[in-house]
């Protein structure tokens, strides 16, 4: 298949308007809609086209239409409508990625309550913590997670209804046993009349920095969502998208209501990452798109040997979250037979919103270029200033896109901070330092916290972590500061050996001269230590706060 948007980047951007998009879906938003129907009922008359493919932990495939899905989806807003549920209430699930757990996405949406999730890997205290912030009125679980949410539930005194999904191990006499329950709703429901203005989403950032932050997305929020999914995922009917992410993070609801809004077919994998099963996916299933995170794509280039074929099928792939390697775009035009397409977002820009395009040259290492539509620049957080090409500062945005955040729920202090007035207008910092290339290109540097500095350099984490994981010896690391009487800070690097390699100092210093050589010397990293894992989010992306801490103990 030949991507549809032919134009080269340039002509997208400077052609581009949001009634393109519009037009393209024949769709009158933002004006009046509601998500469900926009990726859903719209495409229900096709009886056979499926919604979701499914595979389940057992390995078994189970499909999914868009018929089914309407009126699955439209039972459970009946359901939600006995309960008393109301418009704007706030529902959320914790549970794993089943077939029940798209339909309430979209029932959810479809009786005007807004949607959160909540990742499975979470325990009873990072639950009750995002249901109490937000109040939460009901939770969808499985009896699988049901003792969990008990045990979150005497600190969430909100939530009002548990919704469970029967899995064979019992749950409460008070839970609304989800599938007996929508087997008795009826089929017809009339959607929602919400407007682009309406809130539809909530979810939590993943906790990198601190603690997590509600978000709040309205029902146009899609708008900015079909927007990437058209030019930077490409996406056709008739593709199989395999979005690795959870629901509990926004990136799997972009991508699954995006895939949906084009008609194209999503799959879902019940299982954990695992390199052997992933590989076999690719394998038996005719998977176009991959969509996933940096840490996956690492762990299939450690474990190479087990992708023994090119998977003929795949078109492209992306990923997002955590900055993305040269090294490994490199090895995929081999191994996969595709160029991994970095994509830059946040839960707050609502979006990819910085992204290497099918149809325009990928520099390996650099994240790419702003979404048509969307204006972003590198900024001076102190002054507000755009910066010239080469010199660092934190990427921006405007805040007038549809995928935009609306705020930070309950915290109006923290919304209002994340803006700053510049001389030519106002920007949302994002707390993520890069700088443009010549031609526009924005390569990530760190996080603002993250950076390091010392002997008077500032050093952005990014570019000594991806030297690092060039040598052979590494299979992943992670740099922080470590205070130096002399220096202010030196750099420290942990590193998770490769599974054929054995630490020694030797190797340590090996590995030191190779960053030495291949980078500055004034990066490298003065310290190694070796550790069998690194802190990570649930989401998998490395916490340098909790490394960062203890190296400055160590150093006190
Ligand atoms: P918190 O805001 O709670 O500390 P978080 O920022 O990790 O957590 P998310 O909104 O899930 O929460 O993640 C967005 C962040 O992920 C970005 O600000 C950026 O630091 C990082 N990120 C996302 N995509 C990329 C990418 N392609 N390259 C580098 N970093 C990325
Ligand atoms: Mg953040």
């Amino acid at each position: 298949m030949t991507p549809h948007n032919l134009e080269d980047y340039e002509t997208l951007r400077s052609a581009f308007s949001w009634d393109n998009i519009y037009e393209a879906a024949g769709w009158d938003a933002p004006e009046e809609m509601n998500i469900a129907h926009e990726v859903v009922d719209r495409h229900a008359d096709h009886r056979e086209r499926v919604a979701l493919y499914h595979v389940g932990t057992d390995g078994d495939l189970s499909k999914l239409t868009f018929w089914e899905l309407a009126d699955r989806s439209s039972q459970f807003a009946n359901v939600l409508d006995e309960l008393g549920v109301e418009r704007g209430d706030r529902v959320f699930s914790y549970m794993p990625r089943i077939p029940e757990h798209y339909v309430a996405l979209v029932g959810t949406l479809k009786h005007g309550a807004v949607w959160g999730s909540i990742n499975e890997r979470f325990g009873p205290d990072g639950i009750s913590y995002r249901l109490d912030d937000c109040d939460a009125s009901v939770v969808i679980t499985t009896t699988d997670n049901r003792e969990t949410i008990e045990k979150a539930l005497d600190d969430a005194p909100s939530v009002e209804h548990v919704i469970t999904v029967d899995r064979g191990d019992g749950a409460p006499t008070d839970d609304v046993i989800f599938n007996t329950a929508l087997d008795h709703a009826s089929t017809t429901y009339e959607t929602a009349r919400t407007s682009g203005e309406d809130d539809a989403l909530l979810y939590y950032t993943s906790g990198t920095t601190g603690l997590a932050k509600g978000v709040l997305h309205k029902q146009r929020w899609l708008a900015g969502v079909a927007a990437t999914q058209r030019y930077a995922v490409d996406l056709q009917p008739g593709d199989i998208y395999w979005s690795t992410g959870d629901l509990g993070w926004l990136t799997g609801a972009i991508n699954t209501l995006g895939a949906w809004f084009w008609g194209s077919s999503l799959f879902t994998y019940e299982g954990e990452f695992d390199p052997e099963t992933w590989a076999n996916l690719l394998d038996e299933y005719p998977i176009t798109v991959l969509f996933s995170v940096p840490t996956a794509y690492r762990m299939l280039r450690e474990h190479e040997s087990v992708l023994d074929e090119t998977s003929p099928d795949l078109r492209h792939a992306l990923s997002i979250g955590e900055p993305l390697s040269a090294g490994v775009v490199e090895w995929a035009e081999e191994t996969l037979g595709v160029t991994i397409l970095d994509t830059y977002g946040q839960t707050e820009t609502g979006n990819m919103i910085i992204n290497n395009y099918p149809t325009m040259p990928v520099r390996p290492g650099s994240m790419g270029k702003p979404l048509p539509g969307i204006d972003a620049e590198i900024v001076d957080p102190e002054t507000g200033e755009v910066l010239p090409p080469g010199e660092t500062g934190e990427i921006a945005e405007r805040g007038d896109y549809p995928c935009f955040f609306a705020e930070y729920w309950n915290k109006p202090e923290q919304t209002r901070a994340s803006f700053i007035d510049g001389p030519d207008g106002t920007w949302y910092l994002s707390g993520d330092l890069a700088h443009k290339d010549e031609d526009g290109y924005f390569w990530f540097e760190g996080r603002a916290d993250d950076v390091i500095l010392s002997s008077g350099y500032r050093i952005g984490p990014f570019e000594v972590e991806s030297s690092l994981g060039e040598h052979p010896a590494v299979a992943e690391a992670a740099v922080v500061p470590k205070p130096h009487p002399e220096r202010g800070n030196i750099v420290k690097a942990f590193i998770v050996p490769s599974a054929d390699a054995t630490p020694s100092d030797e190797l340590a210093e090996e590995i030191k001269n190779h960053v030495k050589s291949e980078l500055s010397a004034h990066e490298y990293p003065r310290e190694i230590e070796f550790r069998d894992e690194l802190p990570k989010t649930v989401t998998g992306k490395i916490r340098r706060t909790e490394l960062r801490d203890e190296a400055k103990q160590e150093a006190s």
